[in-house]
């Protein structure tokens, strides 16, 4: 039996959890905030303290990448902490993201680092308009962003982001060029120890105010080739062990990576139906130093975000297809609460299917079935 820390304990550590028991991998988390050592599926306290967290495990993961560098740095030098904690680190920091990317040679967009008014004028001069502000540290879900449509509004928007800066003393804004994309798209990948790295097919993702709300498994052998290029680069130059995400901007057929996720992703729920070995299974697979699992795909798949309800109607679990997946959590709005898993035999047997959800559910609370109504 291996044991595995989490840094973190939500939902991403509970399906790892789920995931690990079938090969005997157990998984405890560290809650970061209470410094619990916690049980991922019931959230019992099973101890306190990041030390004696360690001294448990055999290896240490993380489910997000907003950790404090202290504790990143202490997990370091126990020699356990995978997939590497630069590679964390790069994830939490908007700047070290677009200094790894371009380092590793993938196209992503233009930008410029803000801290004060004047910058903001310069990023007007070099990126230009519209553009996309976003805090350096600490950003999810689309917090902490700004949109600048035309430079008359900097003003406008200037002392939200001054006060951004001025909270955190490490703080700065990432000013990007807005890309003008076809689709979003995403890509899930795992790379072991001895360097193997084996691809999900590529992801769509809609997102719906800044959060993700429904990801569809797609073919598409031109954008997957460019994807897997930029994943084997980017994994290749952190020496990477474990699940990696790639998001990208699809304009007209040319990928741009937006960002990186250095950790198992929510737009790789979908593997849990739809592929041999799901995301979950095989960062354990590799953070353990074990055989990567195939990433085939084994059905057409969806996976919709249930964003702040915390029931749905009972005949969902009737409906053929159709896998409900609760992560316990308490009831607030907008919050990511669950998923369900779409599957089909074929893509357009998956419409038709998202197709009846889309008439059960209701749609304030899942924006993206609403191209599915009638
Ligand atoms: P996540 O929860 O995925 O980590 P995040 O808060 O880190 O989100 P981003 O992924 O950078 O934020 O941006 C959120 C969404 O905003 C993107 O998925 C995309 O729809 C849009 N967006 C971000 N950057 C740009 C850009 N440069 N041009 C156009 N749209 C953008
Ligand atoms: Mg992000
Ligand atoms: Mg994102």
């Amino acid at each position: 039996m291996k044991k595995v820390l989490v840094l973190g304990a939500g939902q991403l550590a509970r399906m790892m959890s789920l995931a690990g028991a079938p090969l005997n991998i157990d998984v405890i988390a560290y809650d970061v905030n209470s410094e619990n050592i916690v049980h991922p599926l019931t959230q019992n306290v099973l101890g306190h303290g990041l030390d004696s967290a360690i001294a448990q495990c055999d290896v240490i993961t993380a489910e997000f990448e907003h950790i404090p560098h202290n504790i990143l740095d202490i997990c370091e030098k126990s020699g356990k902490f995978l997939p590497t904690t630069a590679a964390i680190k790069a994830g939490g920091d908007r700047r070290l993201e677009k200094a790894l990317l371009d380092t590793a040679g993938v196209k992503n967009a233009r930008y410029t680092v803000i801290q004060s008014r004047e910058d903001l004028n310069t990023a007007i001069e070099h990126v230009g308009v519209p553009m996309v502000l976003k805090s350096a540290l600490g950003g999810y879900d689309g917090k902490g962003q700004w949109r600048l449509k035309t430079a008359a509004d900097a003003d406008l928007i200037w002392p939200e982001m001054a006060q951004c800066i001025a909270a955190t003393p490490t703080q700065a804004i990432v000013a990007e060029e807005f890309v003008p994309f076809d689709r979003e798209v995403s890509l899930v990948g795992v790379r072991s120890k001895n360097g193997d790295v084996a691809v999900y097919p590529l992801a769509e993702n809609v997102h719906t105010d800044g959060v993700l709300s429904l990801s569809t498994a797609i073919h598409c052998p031109e954008l997957q080739q460019q994807a897997n290029n930029m994943f084997t680069a980017v994994a290749n130059s952190l020496d990477y062990v474990g699940v990696l995400a790639l998001e990208f901007f699809d304009v007209q057929g040319q990928l741009l990576v937006n960002e990186i996720a250095p950790r198992v992703h929510n737009s790789g729920h979908w593997t849990q139906q739809g592929a041999e070995t799901c995301q979950f299974e095989n960062h354990l697979r590799a953070v353990c130093g074990l055989p990567l699992g195939s990433t085939d795909l084994i059905r057409h798949t969806a996976m919709i975000n249930i964003l702040g309800e915390d029931t749905l109607p009972e005949a969902l679990l009737a409906m053929a297809g159709c896998h409900i997946h609760w992560y316990g959590k308490e009831k607030r709005a907008g919050r990511k609460m669950g998923h369900i898993n779409v599957c089909a035999d074929s893509s357009s047997q998956l419409e038709s299917r998202l197709a009846s959800l889309a008439e059960s559910l209701n749609p304030h609370s899942f924006p993206a079935l609403q191209q599915y109504r009638h």
